[in-house]
């Protein structure tokens, strides 16, 4: 993660209200209603605004998001708390991992895609 805000994504402010404000959406992505393991700040942090709780700790700035819908909002994250299903904080992951595991994840859905795993939707009324 960006050096700045390390010490607040390792904060007990920022566990303790981000994993409310998760259980408070029930672990549900915000946009599309998948599996939410994403706290993501609508306002990014910055250096400015890291310190200021009304930024960083505001459940207005905050949106319970899914891996896939995290990654378009911004495709090189900052950096990301992840959640496990029981609620507890499962990993907080740098902007570099980050790269490594959407081109980890991109691989490994082409791979998917090749053997049909996926995107192959099979129709009842084929022939
Ligand atoms: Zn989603
Ligand atoms: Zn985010």
């Amino acid at each position: 993660m960006r050096e700045f805000a390390r010490a607040f994504y390792n904060s007990k402010e920022w566990r303790t209200c981000s994993r409310a404000f998760m259980q408070s959406r029930h672990y549900v992505c915000e946009r599309c209603g998948g599996v939410a393991v994403i706290c993501h700040h609508k306002n990014h942090l910055s250096p400015e605004n890291i310190n200021n709780p009304a930024v960083t700790l505001s459940w207005a700035n905050l949106e319970a998001l899914c891996m896939d819908c995290h990654n378009l909002e911004h495709m090189r994250a900052d950096s990301v708390t992840t959640f496990a299903e029981d609620g507890s904080i499962a990993s907080v992951t740098e902007g570099k991992e980050i790269k490594n595991f959407q081109q980890a994840a991109d691989a490994l859905g082409e791979m998917l895609q090749k053997n049909g795993f996926v995107g192959s939707t099979k129709r009842g009324a084929e022939g």
